[in-house]
């Protein structure tokens, strides 16, 4: 019996989704919509409307107009104003979590880890009133004083991607209003509906009107807001064509820019590593959540004798994962696809490395789930002799997918490595600590783990992707988070005599 997630919410099954502006929640009428699916079954449960300039701007126009007071509110008053969302997302998390492994297709388990993930950065965000604080110098020089303040940048957008409908609109607003900042979410058109629950939540929480705001669209509500004059703040995430056009478009129109874009991360894994540890790590990192996700682990490097006495068990482990609907409450390993569109493209990827003479140790293609016939299934695949050169070694491929490259040395992994365009997470399992060490100088990755599959950082620190894995210089999360949404003042301050009156003689 399929869960229902979305019963007692505004947002229910097959209603359309809405935007959110002013702190009115508003249905356009007339405009082109998008469906939304249940991955899991292939069916429709919503339409989300394609807003353009004119929704755009009565969004941006209320978040301007929310500024002043906001911005003026104490930020003891912001962050308490967090401490009882934290609360309602606590009290509703289960109900958050059924709506991404329904609307995105990812397990309960899988959308429980990374909704835990999000609201880190609500915890995070809690402690603004420390995190703002500046720095002071008494006497620069003499009789003058210097301090700095952190102010917030007015109106703040951000742009999120379908594979973590909770957890990464949770990256961007709690920090950027908790800084001062007024808010428009355009939240990915294939997963709304968590957006608008959180934001609902929000909403219970005491969000005044305006601060922040809900727009639905694809690429012409994303221009639109690149493009606006009020706007002074884009925080984007998506695959990197689109990150590159928004940090080119948002900045040449005077905007501060952070647009985190895509992936290929290499796993080099020594002869030395420890077997059972290290297929355990791997199978997670290239399966879990569906290998959607921009730290998928989705190349092992294999050093020398590293491949054979790991891919009997990795293969047998591939095989065990149990694929299936997540939207019932026996829950299966893995989750589908986010659309067949999706689904056809990793297929597809996966038959030019088999053309290109790679080899398909567990093949994926064509599963299909009785009880679900269909859902966007594919199952794990491992693809062994992949040579760099070959379409699947150098695409992102984003599905559950890892190829095998065997290697000589680790010296030539790691420059096969540092060839990539991309630049965001790298690994290696070892137990030698040398290796462990040449590797973590040398590999061109802003995220690094070292007998740690998946190297993503938490609230408290930046998400640090480098190369065309992102555009921008200040990342999301952590202290860079606080620097992107806040803008520096340094005052100088000098007092002439002893002021009015002679108060203060001895
Ligand atoms: P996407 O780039 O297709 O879409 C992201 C957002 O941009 C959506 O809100 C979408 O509506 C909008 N968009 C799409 N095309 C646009 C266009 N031409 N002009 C303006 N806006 C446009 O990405 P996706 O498919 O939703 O997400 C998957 C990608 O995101 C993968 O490449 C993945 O690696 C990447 N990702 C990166 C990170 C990271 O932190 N580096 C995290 C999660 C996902």
């Amino acid at each position: 019996m399929p869960l229902d997630p979305l019963s007692a919410t505004r947002h229910s099954s097959l209603s359309p989704c809405l935007n959110f502006v002013g702190g009115e929640w508003t249905r356009i009428s007339g405009l082109a919509t998008s469906p939304v699916y249940n991955p899991s079954r292939g069916e429709v449960i919503s339409e989300v409307p394609m807003c353009g300039d004119e929704v755009v701007n009565d969004a941006v126009n209320a978040a301007a107009d929310a500024f002043p007071a906001w911005r003026d509110t104490p930020p003891v008053e912001r962050a308490r104003l967090f401490f009882r969302y934290r609360q309602l997302v606590e009290e509703n998390f289960d109900r958050i979590c059924q709506m991404v492994a329904r609307e995105h297709g990812k397990t309960l388990a899988e959308a429980r880890g990374s909704a835990y993930r999000g609201m880190e950065n609500i915890e995070y965000a809690c402690g603004v009133p420390t995190l703002l604080m500046g720095d002071t110098l008494e006497n620069l020089a003499r009789g003058v004083d210097c301090e700095t303040m952190h102010q917030p940048l007015g109106v703040c957008v951000g742009i999120t991607p379908f594979n973590f409908p909770a957890m990464v609109p949770m990256w961007m607003f709690p920090l950027a209003l908790a800084c001062g900042n007024t808010f428009i979410l355009k939240p990915s058109e294939k997963v709304p509906l968590t957006a608008n629950y959180l934001i609902e939540l929000l909403e219970k929480a005491g969000l005044p009107k305006g601060v922040l705001n809900v727009v639905h669209g694809g690429r012409e509500c994303v221009d639109a807001l690149l493009t606006h004059p009020k706007v002074r703040a884009i925080s984007f995430v998506g695959s990197s064509p689109v990150a590159k056009h928004i940090y080119e478009t948002g900045t040449r129109h005077g905007k501060r820019v952070q647009a985190n874009g895509s992936a290929k991360n290499y796993i080099v894994v020594m002869p030395d590593a420890d077997v059972p540890r290290t297929v355990e790590a791997l199978a997670a990192a290239a399966f879990g959540c569906a290998g959607e996700r921009c730290m998928a682990g989705s190349t092992a490097l294999t050093v020398g004798a590293a491949a054979d006495r790991l891919l009997p068990s990795l293969v047998k482990a591939a095989r065990a994962i149990k694929i299936g609907p997540t939207d019932v409450p026996a829950q299966p390993d893995m989750g589908p696809l986010i659309n067949a569109q999706h689904r056809d493209r990793v297929a597809t990827l996966i038959g030019s490395g088999e053309k290109e003479g790679a080899k398909i140790l567990c093949d994926g293609r064509g599963t299909r789930i009785a009880d679900a016939p269909n859902g966007f299934f594919l199952g794990p695949t491992i693809v062994d002799q992949v040579q760099n050169e070959m379409t699947l070694a150098r695409e992102e491929v984003f599905g559950p997918v890892l190829n095998v490259i065997r290697m000589d040395d680790l010296d030539h992994s790691i420059e096969l490595a540092n060839k990539s365009a991309y630049g965001n997470g790298a690994a290696i399992f070892t137990n030698s600590g040398p290796a462990a060490r040449e590797f973590k100088h040398r590999v061109k990755a802003g995220m690094v783990g070292i007998n740690v599959g998946v190297p993503a950082t938490m609230a408290m620190f930046p998400f640090t992707g480098w190369d065309d894995s992102f555009y921008g210089d200040l990342h999301i999360q952590g202290k860079e988070g606080i620097q992107f949404y806040t803008r520096q003042k340094v005052i100088s301050t000098r007092w002439f005599g002893k002021g009015v009156g002679d108060v203060w003689k001895k």
